[in-house]
């Protein structure tokens, strides 16, 4: 079975490119309402789905993303 993990992603680093939506094979991610200080909408973790496959950490140009295995 896939180990479970979870995601923080960076707020302010982000620059809302979905490289990270894209990749994810559990749709743990989304494009927050909110707007950072760049003026994107920064992704954010939405479901608690994530295995801990660390991909988005890998894709994130900003790397933004810290994976966290449990
Ligand atoms: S570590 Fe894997 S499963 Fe978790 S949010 Fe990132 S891409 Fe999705
Ligand atoms: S890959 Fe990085 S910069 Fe792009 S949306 Fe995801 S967290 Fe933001």
């Amino acid at each position: 079975m896939a180990a479970k993990g979870k995601i923080t992603i960076d707020q302010v680093l982000c620059k809302a490119c979905e490289l990270c939506i894209a990749v994810c094979p559990d749709e743990a991610i989304r494009l927050s309402e909110g707007l950072n200080d760049k003026g994107y909408h920064p992704a954010e973790y939405s479901k608690d789905t994530c295995r801990g496959c660390a991909l988005c950490a890998v894709m994130c140009p900003e790397v933004a993303i810290e994976v966290f295995r449990e």
